[in-house]
Parts: C-alpha cells; structure tokens; sequence
C-alpha cells in the first residue's frame, strides 16, 4: 500500500444538496446517486407515518411478532447479499459485516419476540393506600419516532434502531447517514416486504436519506420521540430543535471508553480483549476501547504481545476467504479527523509504535491499526473522540490511577477492566464512570439485550436495548378503577370541624414508626370521633328540645 497524498472529498460535506453521490471506500468506486429528502418531504414522511400509525397501534402483539419474524427471515436468506451491500457501503470486512450487523440484529429480533410482549402488556399494580381500587400500568404506543443514526454499522443502525419502537406500537422514520445512503434503498425492502406480508402499510417504516439539514428537519417535524445515535456536538443540535414541540430524545452519543489492565491480568486474554475492542470496525466504534491504561507491573508483558499482533493485521480492500483482518476507513472525512488527531499528538510530543499514517491504496481510503504512547493532557487526542483505529496507550502506577485516568474525560460510555480477580473487577467496575463495565471483555454488553445500552456524561443519556429501552417507546400510563361495583364516593367537602384533627391522626397512625405511636394516634382517632358522636348527640337533642 502507498501512504496517501491528499485525500478525495466526499459528497456528504455539502449541505442542503439534493443528491448524495456514493461510493465504495475500500476501492473508490462510485455505487450511485441518492436523493436526499427536502423539509417538505420530511413533513410528508411524517404524516403518512402518522396516518399508517393509526392501524399499527391497534395490531396484536402476535402480528407485531409475525412482522419480526419476516425481517428475521429475509435477513438470515438474503444474508450474504446484505453483507455484499454493506462491505459496499462502508468498507468493511465480510467477517464484520457478519458478526457486527447481521448476527445482532438476529438477536435483537429474537429478545423482542420473546420478551416484547412480556413488557408492553398492561401490568396490575399494588393499590397503596387506595385499597378500594385497582392499579395498573399501561404502555400505550407513543406515535410516530425518529431515528436518526450514523454510518459506521450501515444495516444494524437502521434496524436495530426501529425494531424497538415498531414492536411498541409506533412508526417509525429512520434517518440514515449520508455516508452510507446508497446501501439504506436496499434495506427498506426489507420491512416493505414483512409490513405487507402481514397486511400493513409500508408506511409504517419508513428509511429516509439526506445530509444533517434533512435530519434537522425531522427533529422539528413533530414527531413523538427522537432516538439521536451520533456525535455529541449534533446531539446538542438536536436538543435545541426539539425543544420547539417539546419532542423527548434518546442520546447515544460518542465515547473514549477506557480499557484498565490490572497488575493480576491474563497476558492472553488481555491482549485479544484489546485487539478486538479497538480494532473491530477499525475502531469506528463508539464502545471503541480507545484508551488501554496498563498498571505497571504488567506493562512490558502486555506490551510485547500487543504491538506484533497489531503489526500483523492484514489490511486492505475486504475480500471473502479470511484474507484481510481490517478493511478500509468509511468516510474520507473520518480520515481527516483521526490524522488530525493523531499529527496533533505527534507535534506535541507522543510516540508512534505502529501505524499512524494514512493510506490510499487502488482508489481505496485505509488508515492502518495505530497505537500511540506518551499522551499528555495537551493533546487533543487525550479527550477527543478519534473513532478510528488508533489505541492510546498508558502506563500507571495503580489501580487507583488508572480509574482517576479512566473517569478523566468528558465521556462515560463503556469501560473494561481486566484482572482475574473478580471482587476485584466489581470494585473497580464501581467507580467507572461508564453506561456499562464488562469485565474480562471488551463490549459485549451491547450483545446482551436484556441489559440497558447508554452512556453518561457527553455519552449520553437515556438507553436503548433491554426493558427500559423498549418501555422508552411508550407512554406509561397509569389506571386507577373501583375494585368493586359499588364502591363509596370520596366525601371530601363540605369540610368538617374535626377534619384536620381526624386526618393528622390518620397519618400518624399510618405512618408513625413504632407500636406505641400507632397507638396513641389511634385512641387520638376514637376519642376524636367519640367526640363527633358526642357533638351530634348534643345538636340532635337541641334540635329535638326546640321542636314543638
Ligand atoms: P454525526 O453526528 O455526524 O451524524 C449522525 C447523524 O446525524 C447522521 O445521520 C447525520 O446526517 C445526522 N445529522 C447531522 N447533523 C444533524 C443536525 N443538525 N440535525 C439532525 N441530524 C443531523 O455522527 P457520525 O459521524 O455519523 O457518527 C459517528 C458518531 O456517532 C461518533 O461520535 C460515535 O461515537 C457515535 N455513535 C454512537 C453510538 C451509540 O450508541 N452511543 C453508536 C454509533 C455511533
């Protein structure tokens, strides 16, 4: 390969454009144009999802299922076609492609159809104080949802992303990022075809291209929530047009995960968990383990299996067979950021020990696995996200340096620590400032669905994935009814002499603590209403004094 010169601009750095041009990044091979979607198209979008809504609420949760199960099907029989659309698309690996998007969506679609149902129905709960009536919860579909998501997984973004919200009852608009549009026409097939194998309008799910002001427009669009995967400087744009309708929003932001290996680590386990957590996707992840802080005890060891390893990866244009490990960059523009990132740190004085230079090789955009030391707090590249292959490397004294270092940035989306001491790992798990902690692992929290996905901090905030991920999509609302058919009004008014002096005694009797409180505010209760008695007794006597 030869180290690049300058690098081609890609069509996704002009605004309000009507058309994206594609190509494929691994080879520069144009793939097409796409247009991208106007306001005024935007807004169209919108109502017919609005209206095709109006039937998808009202469908079973067996027809929801049945409309899984056709996604499901269509990817695992068109699987290897996906796969050629999306190496296409974004430069990938087939092997990638394979267990990135094609295997989590399969999984996704199978915890929905199991669990979906199980968290959308209506649930019965305790009656409190109200022991007269009966309490529920219900998860009422909101409407219609955007999404809007960035480029580095093309397929498992967009379905990933709707399948949630479709199961809740909503429709959804998903849209995808101009640089992978040309892949995204091929994908809307798919929910075409499982919305009307089932009877339903292709409305339902609708995939719109454009460049950010097509995604601007969506988000003042009036829809009813907003799930925003992408960079943080966008999620803030996004928060500030959907505060126009009030419109609530999910952020799956960006992240500088931290990778902690422990004085007790497996050598082993540790390197292949830093191999795959950085170099899957060639870091364009935001679990990225960007960050490896090594305690340093076990430095030189984890070091001197490392850096052959990563000097061994295959790259180039991907090709079937397991014949490259790493395959190309997916946007000219990311290039950009991550040699800015890594020149800034360069000048400033770190140190390259692998990669750390561009290359365009037979019209193909590629930027080698990198790994980098001697960071100082000056460099841009110690707290900005460089979603890119490159691994920053730290040596520290302790563990009790490496969590100050790891919570030592503006992110908190995952973290890793590696040691093979578990009380251990659940220690320092505990004061990682992260959405998740795998430990012995790189991010394969994202794999188990019945965990919760987000960040804290610039990450983020609200989750995807999960229960309360698929609950997200819904309005819980809250039913109280009478237990029984006839039931007793709340007389409330007119307001009583003793009232005040009934219902103080009445709370202290519910809630004082202790045997002899509870007594006390009960016998304050009989005396209370003994004299109420008493008061009545004296008025009907009067009264019968004065009659005739
Ligand atoms: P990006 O923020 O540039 O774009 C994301 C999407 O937002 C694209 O579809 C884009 O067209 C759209 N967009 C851009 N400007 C907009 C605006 N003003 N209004 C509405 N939409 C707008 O991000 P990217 O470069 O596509 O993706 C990389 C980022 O995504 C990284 O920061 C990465 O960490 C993050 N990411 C986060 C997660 C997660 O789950 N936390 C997952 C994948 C990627």
């Amino acid at each position: 390969m030869n180290t690049a010169t300058p690098l081609r601009s890609h069509a996704s750095s002009r605004a309000e454009t009507s058309t994206i041009e594609c190509f494929n990044p691994a080879t520069g091979a144009p793939l097409g144009k796409v247009s991208a979607c106007s306001a005024i198209q935007v807004q169209e979008a919108v109502e017919r999802a609005r209206n095709a809504q109006q039937t998808w609420r009202k469908s079973s949760f067996r027809q929801r299922r049945a409309v899984l199960q056709h996604i499901l099907d269509h990817v695992l029989e068109h699987a290897d076609e996906l796969c050629e659309h999306i190496v296409k698309d974004s430069g990938k690996t087939y092997e990638n492609a394979l267990l990135g998007e094609i295997m989590p969506i399969c999984n996704k679609i199978r915890w929905l159809q199991k669990n979906g149902e199980k968290h959308l129905r209506s649930e019965k709960m305790p009656s409190g104080l109200l022991m007269h009536k009966r309490a529920r919860i219900e998860y009422i579909p909101l409407g219609v949802v955007a999404c809007i998501v960035p480029w580095n997984y093309p397929l498992q973004n967009i379905i990933s992303s709707l399948i949630a919200p479709l199961m809740a009852g909503n429709a959804v608009i998903v849209k995808v990022s101009e640089v992978v549009a040309w892949s995204s026409q091929r994908f809307q097939e798919i929910t075409d075809e499982a919305l009307r194998r089932e009877g339903f309008s292709t409305d339902t799910v609708q995939i719109i291209n454009g460049y950010g002001d097509t995604g601007a427009a969506l988000v003042r669009a009036g829809v009813q929530k907003i799930l925003f995967i992408g960079s943080a400087a966008n999620g803030r744009r996004i928060i500030e047009g959907s505060a126009e309708h009030l419109t609530p929003v999910v952020m799956e932001l960006g992240g500088k995960d931290p990778m902690i290996v422990c004085e007790d680590a497996d050598v082993e386990k540790a390197v292949h968990s830093v191999l795959g957590g950085i170099y899957i996707n060639l870091g364009q992840n935001c679990i990225a383990s960007e960050r490896l802080i090594i305690v340093d005890s076990m430095y030189d060891r984890i070091m001197d299996s490392l850096l052959p390893k990563v000097k061994a990866l295959r790259q180039g244009a991907p090709v079937r067979g397991g014949q490259v490990d790493v395959g190309a960059i997916t946007s000219p523009q990311q290039i950009r950021i991550i040699d800015t990132l890594v020149r800034d740190a360069v000048e400033k004085g770190a140190t390259l020990l692998a990669g750390g230079i561009p290359i365009e090789s037979n019209g193909g955009s590629f930027y080698p696995p990198t790994v980098l030391t001697g960071i100082t707090a000056e460099m841009r590249i110690a707290q900005e996200e460089i979603f890119g292959p490159v691994l920053l490397v730290f040596r520290v004294k302790s563990e009790a340096e490496a969590v100050a270092l790891a919570n030592d940035t503006a992110f908190g989306l995952h973290a890793s620590v590696i040691t093979q001491d578990h009380e251990k790992g659940r220690k320092i798990a505990a004061q990682l400032d992260a959405g998740a902690t795998c430990i012995n692992d790189f991010g394969l929290c994202y794999l188990n669905q019945d965990l919760p996905f987000g960040g804290v901090k610039h990450s983020g905030f609200g989750v995807m994935n999960g229960r309360d991920g698929l609950r997200s999509y819904t309005t819980a609302k809250a039913v109280l009814e009478d237990r029984w058919k006839f039931s007793p009004p709340p007389v409330l008014y007119p307001v009583k002499p003793m009232d005040y002096e009934k219902s103080l005694a009445v709370i202290r009797l519910l809630f004082g603590a202790g045997a002899r409180n509870k007594l006390q505010s009960l016998l304050t209760l009989v005396k209370l209403s003994m004299f109420k008695l008493s008061l009545f007794k004296t008025a009907t006597s009067k009264l019968s004094k004065t009659r005739p």
